[in-house]
């Protein structure tokens, strides 16, 4: 089909906003069980005149020559980013669809000849208390692991750095993020790196005394798998029942003022079902109007911090206002809804919010917080020390030398040994670990914010969620997140309030 198409930025945003439906909508159905496997392509195909490299050209010649610091030049840049974006998304879809078609069926068999779905080794590992029993599971998953999944994932990094970098819009794969995201790397690699020195006596003091209470274990004995065991904190579960969880969080966003389904917008599949991720995830099928929150349930904590970490993403996108154009909906900075999604999961860390809509009690608050100040702690580090690695799987020539350098990385930062195996299975593609590291940041301004507009319990004040929509959600994600923290608390972006959290609940 050759037809001449007019490529508008109007046509593109339109026909561009029909094809994320139709690729959000597969990826739902896959994700959570209802399809075997996402059929991506058929969706590339039909949209191709409007993803292709001619699309791309149009909208890079208007972003280059509009003036900065205006809307028009920053939607251009999101178009471009999208385009570009696209011209390796559509390239690897057939290996997207290998990806996920794999990752529903592949079985890990273990010595005992027990097998266990691939898709639930994290929980199974998380809920072994042998240390034994976790290593052999933690061998025969990263064996399959090195055999299967690592070399499809490999090529596709590889292949994903190599369409980019010829598309020549700056000099190399990390130049071109940079240009089209708004996010400077060095700067960020460089707060990390500070980030984990000025952290490192925090963590080597608290980490001995956990790993001793909770699994017997010493600093030198402990896998990433035993990390697994060691975050999953059952001694908590009773205080967060999994009966009440929806109806309490749902509760506490009404208090705030907020309709937690946004008048039906948002549509709820928490249920369990074969083939559903393990990972809790939130799929825009159409914003503002048609939203899914996916779970499938582990039990204990946990599914109380990602129902709320996803519900925060479902409400940003159900909140946005409808009258915004198609890239400040679906595109941007995803820094914003993974900040939103970090106010709302970072709920877990305020004694208040923790004693009125759990059933921890006052007197188990401060041993609860003093866990999870050490495993953000956690998730901090490993988060800085990814990114310090990706960036280098994206910036060198290397790839063989890759592995251990991911696993002299991520050891040193956390203490517990990573496995070669995942050096290209533990990477979240297109600096995904930025966008978090920058939502981490930008959460706590928020928080802050927030304290300071509605008082300490501002979770409850029924003024604050009316502010929240409005305010926050409703701009989609026009902003970048520094700009969003420059107008909403006055302050830049930076770890130092992370900091101070944690050496208030550690301490
Ligand atoms: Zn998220």
């Amino acid at each position: 089909m050759a037809n001449a198409v007019a490529l508008t930025p109007d046509h593109l945003r339109r026909d561009g906003e029909a094809f994320m439906e139709e690729i959000s909508r597969e990826y739902y159905l896959a994700h959570s069980g209802q399809k075997a496997s996402a059929e991506l392509q058929p969706v590339y195909e039909k949209y191709a005149a409007v993803l292709g490299p001619d699309a791309l050209s149009v909208v890079l010649e208007l972003f280059r020559v509009a003036p900065s610091g205006t809307d028009e030049h920053r939607g251009l840049r999101l178009l471009t980013d999208w385009l570009a974006e696209t011209q390796s998304s559509r390239a690897l879809a057939p290996l997207d669809e290998r990806e996920i078609a794999w990752e529903g069926t592949a079985v890990v068999r273990l010595p005992d000849d027990r097998e266990i779905e691939y898709q639930r080794v994290a929980i199974e590992l998380a809920n072994t208390a042998d240390a034994r029993e976790r290593h052999a599971i933690e061998k025969a998953r990263a064996n399959v692991v090195e055999r299967e999944l690592a070399p499809m994932r490999r090529e596709r990094f590889q292949r994903e750095r190599q369409i980019t970098e010829r598309l020549e819009l700056a000099d190399g794969y990390n130049a071109t993020f940079e240009l089209l995201s708004g996010v400077k790397l060095d700067a960020l690699r460089g707060e990390c790196e500070t980030f984990l020195r000025s952290t490192q006596a925090m963590w080597d003091d608290v980490l001995p005394d956990f790993l001793r209470t909770r699994l017997g274990m010493k600093p030198d004995e402990a896998t990433r798998a035993d990390a697994l065991a060691l975050f999953r904190a059952k001694e908590f579960d009773q205080s967060f029942p999994p009966a009440s969880m929806e109806s309490s969080i749902r509760r506490q966003v009404r208090e705030k003022g907020i309709d937690p389904s946004a008048n039906g917008r948002i549509i709820f599949d928490t249920g369990d079902r074969e083939g559903k991720r393990s990972r809790a995830f939130c799929a825009p099928v159409r914003v503002p109007n048609e939203v899914y929150l996916v779970m499938r349930p582990h039990g204990g904590q946990t599914d109380w911090n990602t129902f709320l970490h996803e519900l925060g993403h479902a409400l940003h996108f159900a909140y946005m206002r409808p009258d915004l154009p198609y890239e400040f909906r679906w595109l941007g900075d995803n820094s914003i809804t993974e900040g939103y999604a970090m106010l709302f999961d970072h709920l877990m860390q305020n004694g208040g919010w923790l004693t009125r809509y759990t059933a921890l009690g006052t007197n188990k608050v401060r041993d609860f917080l003093r866990a999870a100040g050490f495993e953000e702690l956690h998730f901090l580090r490993r988060y800085a020390a990814k990114l310090g690695y990706e960036i280098e799987l994206y910036g060198r020539g290397a790839w063989n030398s890759l592995p251990d350098l991911y696993v002299d990385r991520l050891t040193a930062a956390t203490s517990f040994r990573y496995n070669p195996a995942d050096a290209f299975v533990d990477v979240d593609p297109r600096y995904y670990a930025a966008r978090y590291l920058r939502a981490w940041q930008l959460q706590a301004l928020i928080t802050e914010t927030l304290v300071d507009r509605f008082d300490s319990d501002w979770w409850r004040n029924p003024r604050a969620g009316p502010w929240i929509c409005s305010a926050l959600f409703g701009e989609g994600q026009r902003e970048l997140a520094g700009e969003q923290a420059e107008r909403v608390a006055g302050k830049q972006l930076g770890f130092a309030p992370l900091v101070r959290a944690i050496e208030r609940m550690v301490g």
